[in-house]
Order: structure tokens, then C-alpha cells, then sequence
């Protein structure tokens, strides 16, 4: 592990000044609440920033004195000198506002904060700001799939429910009491995430074995999977998170020739559907296919441009309109087609719909006008 940025150190802390040729050992002022403080620090040659040994002077040690075995676990947990120096200068301007405020209260609530996060762990927490009021914990499943959860802290806490915000797939509330503290919150969420490893499998394998069309980069929340079957047809999945393995809601995107033999497919063969499989195997028994995967192809064969504009994404739109004529089969963004139907005089439109003809064909096209 390498110590320190110097060029950081440098822009954080002016006035640490090096005192050897490794960038080991750190010697100056440091500023808490625009005050100077005088600060040492020198890493052995270990590297071990957790062997580090800090000297400041009597007032900073005043200041920090009841964080001791925070300030031991951030050694711990640092990643250099720097971002080191950052949180202890945090802990010290915290304590500084609060003497000078002289507010028991805040004070209170930042020693209750503290002793909350201890009883949580520190090394579950991944990020804290400077007000102590947003908190990011993290919590590794046993898919070694790396979950965040991240907590919004009132200054009437423990009393106020704390927000928060968390990626599942499915809406998440956090049970509250007087008697709650951070662990609890944690607790409640590894459960949930727990919950959900099967979800998390099935679309995993997913994401290996296809090309996803949509989402571009999926989310823990992400049900929905648009994966390609052919160069015209994809197939958009929206799997159910607390039975992942049943059989998906499907819904074809293509033109109707060329989706109609999946279609015929699945109505023939839905009742081979069996939970005991994997979901990518019963979705190929089921639709007659085998689906393009990284293994066999490139993802560009399957991902083809608006026929109007060139482009393949449009801001969240893919060309998802296609042609009708199997011969022709070109594909655009909804957005771009019903553009082109509307400035022509030969198109008509009644209701939601446009009747029109093909940008490339000049076969007849039916676009529905409703926006996803
Ligand atoms: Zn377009
Ligand atoms: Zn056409």
C-alpha cells in the first residue's frame, strides 16, 4: 500500500510538511475551524498505516480525546494518510462547533451517533459526512454481491425514523421504534437482501448468458431483463422477485412476422415449464430458440440503429418500431418514426394511431402513439 497522494496531501494539508524521502512521516499544522493545529504522523516502514504513530498538541488531544478507539479504527480502515488526516480533522471540527456552540443536545447526539455506529461495527460503515447525517453501510451477500444501504440521519435521532434509501427489488420500510438503533436498521436489511439472493441468481445468469438489450447497466431493483433472440426479435422479461424461477412475464418485441413462431412456441409448450430448471433453460424450451450469448456473438449484431437517425440509443429509447415487411424489417425509435409519419401529407392518424408508409420499404406502417 502506498501511504500517501503527495499531490493531495499537499492540496488538503498545505502546511504538513514531509520529512523523509518515502512520504512516511508527516510533520505541521493542520487547520480545525480556520484554528492551527500542530500534527505528526509517521508511518513505520511496515506501510501499516494501523501502526501509525500520531502527536498533537494538547488542545487538538483535548478535542479528541473521548474518540480514541474511532479514531484507532479509522487508522485502521483508511486507505492513506490523507483521507486519514481528513476524518480526523472531522471528528476534532465537530467537537469544536459543539464546544463553542455549547449545545449539549448536539453533543449528546453525536457521542449517541457514535456509540450507535460501534454497536453496528465501523468496518460495515463505508461513508459518513461531515455532519454525521448521511451514513452508507455496506453488506456483502453470499453471492459476494456488494449492497448499500444508505441512511439520512435527523438531528432528533433516535427518536425520528431515519430515511433511507436501499436498491431492492422491491419497496423496502424500515420498522422504527423508540428503542431502535442503527443495527436494527442493518439487520432489517440484510434479511431483506438475504431474501432475494435467488432473485439475484436467476438474473445474474441472465446477464452472463444473453445480450441485454435493457436495461443498459441493470440495478439490484432492475425486473425487468429485454434480452435479444435474434437480430429483429428480443423478448422483454419481468421476473418476479419473490418467485424468480416461475415463469416470467414475456412480452415480444418485434415485428409480427417474425415474433409470431416464438409466440406459437411458447402457447405450444408453456406447460414444460419447470421451477426445478434454470429460468434461461425453460425459456428456450419453451420459445424453440437458443439464445445469442458473449459466447457465440457480438453484442452490435443484435443492438441495430434507427433507420432514421442512425443512433441505437435515444435518450432511455431503443428502435424498438419495426417494419411489419419481413423482407424490410428495419427498426427505429418510436419518437423518430412518428416524427417522419407526421410532416408527411400522405400519412393519416386517427386516434392514437398513424397510418403511414415505411421510411425504407414504403409498405404500409402502423405506429401506435402511446407513449411506455
Ligand atoms: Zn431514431
Ligand atoms: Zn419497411
Amino acid at each position: 500500500m502506498i501511504p500517501v497522494n503527495t499531490m493531495e496531501m499537499l492540496m488538503e494539508f498545505p502546511s504538513l510538511i514531509v520529512q523523509d524521502l518515502n512520504n512516511f512521516h508527516y510533520d505541521g499544522y493542520i487547520s480545525i475551524c480556520k484554528q492551527m493545529y500542530r500534527f505528526e504522523i509517521k508511518v513505520p516502514a511496515s506501510r501499516r498505516l494501523s501502526e501509525a504513530s500520531v502527536n498533537c498538541d494538547w488542545r487538538l488531544h483535548k478535542l479528541i480525546k473521548d474518540f480514541k478507539t474511532v479514531i484507532a479504527q479509522r487508522l485502521r480502515q483508511c486507505e492513506n494518510i490523507v483521507s486519514f488526516v481528513k476524518e480526523l480533522q472531522m471528528i476534532a471540527e465537530r467537537q469544536l462547533e459543539d464546544e463553542n456552540k455549547d449545545t449539549p443536545e448536539s453533543s449528546k447526539f453525536c457521542q449517541q451517533l457514535i456509540s450507535h455506529i460501534e454497536s453496528l461495527g465501523w468496518e460495515r460503515l463505508v461513508f459518513i459526512d461531515q455532519s454525521f447525517t448521511e451514513l452508507h453501510v455496506q453488506y456483502m451477500d453470499s453471492g459476494n454481491r456488494e449492497h448499500i444501504m444508505k441512511l439520512f440521519i435527523g438531528n432528533q435521532y433516535p427518536a425520528d425514523t431515519p430515511k433511507c434509501s436501499v436498491e431492492l427489488p422491491t419497496k423496502f420500510d424500515l420498522h422504527w421504534t423508540t428503542q431502535s438503533e442503527l443495527r436494527d436498521a442493518y439487520k432489517q436489511f440484510t434479511a431483506a437482501v438475504d431474501s432475494y439472493k435467488e432473485f439475484w441468481d436467476v438474473m445474474s445468469e441472465i446477464d452472463t448468458n444473453t445480450w441485454v438489450l435493457e436495461p443498459e447497466k441493470p440495478t439490484y431493483s432492475a425486473r425487468h431483463r429485454r434480452i435479444a433472440i435474434s437480430a429483429s426479435v428480443s423478448v422483454q422479461l419481468t421476473v418476479d422477485p419473490t418467485h424468480p424461477r416461475a415463469l416470467p412475464e414475456c412480452k415480444f418485441l418485434g415485428s409480427d412476422q417474425a415474433i409470431a413462431p416464438v409466440r406459437r412456441s411458447m402457447n405450444t409448450n408453456i406447460h414444460l415449464w419447470d421451477e426445478r430448471k434454470g429460468l434461461l433453460e425453460n425459456l428456450q424450451t419453451l420459445l424453440d430458440v437458443k439464445f445469442p450469448s458473449p459466447t457465440n456473438s457480438r453484442k452490435e449484431e443484435f443492438s441495430v440503429e434507427c433507420g432514421i437517425c442512425y443512433a441505437y440509443r435515444m435518450e432511455s429509447e431503443i428502435p424498438d418500431e419495426v417494419c411489419n415487411d419481413t423482407r424490410c424489417g428495419q427498426a427505429f425509435h418510436k419518437t423518430c418514426v412518428i416524427e417522419w409519419l407526421r410532416a408527411l401529407p400522405s400519412s393519416r392518424q386517427s386516434f392514437n394511431t398513424i397510418f403511414g408508409n415505411c421510411p425504407y420499404c414504403e409498405k404500409a406502417m402502423t405506429v401506435k402513439m402511446i407513449v411506455k
